[in-house]
C-alpha cells in the first residue's frame, strides 16, 4: 500500500484561488470520503492531484510514500500507482476499450515484462463478468457512445484491471440508477485490501450507503472544515451543510 499526504495545498484556476490550504493524509487500506456543496473545490482537488494543466498549485505539497507527486509528469503519477476517475470521462476515438486497458497496464510495467495476452484476456473477462458488463464493451471504442452508466462502470473496470494503490473517484455515483450504483460499489468494495486506498469525492451521501468510508471530510470553500466517521455523512444527508457553516461561522 501507499500513503498519500497533502499538506497546506493551495490551488488556483486562472488566478482565482479555489483550494485554500488543504491537509489530508490517506494511509494504506483506508477509504476516505470528501463531501461538500457544489463549487466547494472537490473536483479541483482531484484534478490538481492528477496534474491537470489548468490547475496551478500555488503552494503546498502532495507526496506519495514521501515522493513529490507534483514533480511527476501525469503518466508518472499513474505509473506510481495513482488512479483518477474523471467526473466527465473523455472519448478516445480509434482505440478499443481492451486495447486501452492493455496499454495502460503495460505502461505501468517494465519494458519486456508486458502482461501475457491470455492472462490479460482472462482478467478482463473475469472483471467484466463481476461488473455485469456486456463482453462486447471490450471491443468498442473507448467511451464512444457509452451511456453515462456504462462510462462509470467502465471506469471501475479500469480500476479493477489497473489495480492502483490509490484511487481518486470524483462523483463516480452521479447519474447512476440504483442498479448501476450497486454494481459500481461492488467493484470498489472488491478492491478493499491493505494495498489499496481511495478518496471518494461525492456531493451526495447515497453512494456511502454502499461503500462505508473509514473517514468522512467536509469541504467548504476550498478547505476541509470538519472530519469524522461514516456518521458524519449520515448527518449531512439528513441536515445538509448549513449546520456546519453555522457552527463554524462560514458565510456564503
Ligand atoms: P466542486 O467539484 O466541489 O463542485 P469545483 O472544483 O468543480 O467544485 O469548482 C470550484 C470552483 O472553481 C467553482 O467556483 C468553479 O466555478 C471554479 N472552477 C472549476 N473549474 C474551473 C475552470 N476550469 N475554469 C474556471 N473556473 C473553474
Ligand atoms: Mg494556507
Ligand atoms: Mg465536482
Amino acid at each position: 500500500g501507499s500513503t498519500l499526504v497533502i499538506k497546506d495545498l493551495h490551488v488556483a484556476i486562472e488566478d482565482k484561488e479555489i483550494i485554500k490550504g488543504l491537509d489530508l493524509e490517506i494511509k494504506p487500506g483506508e477509504f476516505h470520503a470528501v463531501m461538500g456543496p457544489n463549487g466547494a473545490g472537490k473536483s479541483t482537488l482531484a484534478s490538481a492531484i492528477m496534474g491537470h494543466p489548468k490547475y496551478e498549485i500555488t503552494s503546498g505539497t502532495v507526496t506519495m510514500d514521501g515522493k513529490d507527486v507534483l514533480e511527476m509528469e501525469v503518466d508518472e503519477r499513474a505509473k506510481a500507482g495513482l488512479f483518477l476517475a474523471m467526473q466527465y470521462p473523455s472519448e478516445i476515438s480509434g482505440v478499443t476499450n481492451a486495447d486501452f486497458l492493455r496499454s495502460a497496464i503495460n505502461a505501468k510495467r517494465e519494458e519486456g515484462n508486458e502482461i501475457p495476452l491470455m492472462q490479460f484476456i482472462k482478467k478482463l473477462d473475469k472483471s467484466m463478468e463481476y461488473l455485469e458488463m456486456d463482453l462486447n464493451m471490450a471491443q468498442r471504442y473507448l467511451n464512444e457512445g457509452f451511456s453515462g452508466g456504462e462510462k462509470k462502470r467502465n471506469e471501475i473496470l479500469q480500476l479493477m484491471m489497473l489495480e492502483p494503490s490509490i484511487a481518486i473517484l470524483d462523483e463516480i455515483d452521479s447519474g447512476l440508477d440504483i442498479d448501476a450504483l450497486k454494481v459500481v460499489s461492488k467493484g470498489i468494495n472488491a478492491m478493499r485490501s491493505n494495498d489499496f486506498s481511495c478518496l471518494i469525492i461525492t456531493h451526495y451521501q447515497r453512494l456511502l450507503n454502499y461503500i462505508t468510508p473509514d473517514f468522512v471530510h467536509v469541504m467548504i470553500q476550498g478547505r476541509i472544515v470538519k472530519s469524522g466517521g461514516p456518521e458524519l455523512a449520515q448527518r449531512l444527508e439528513a441536515e445538509g451543510y448549513d449546520w456546519i457553516k453555522k457552527e463554524l461561522g462560514i458565510e456564503d
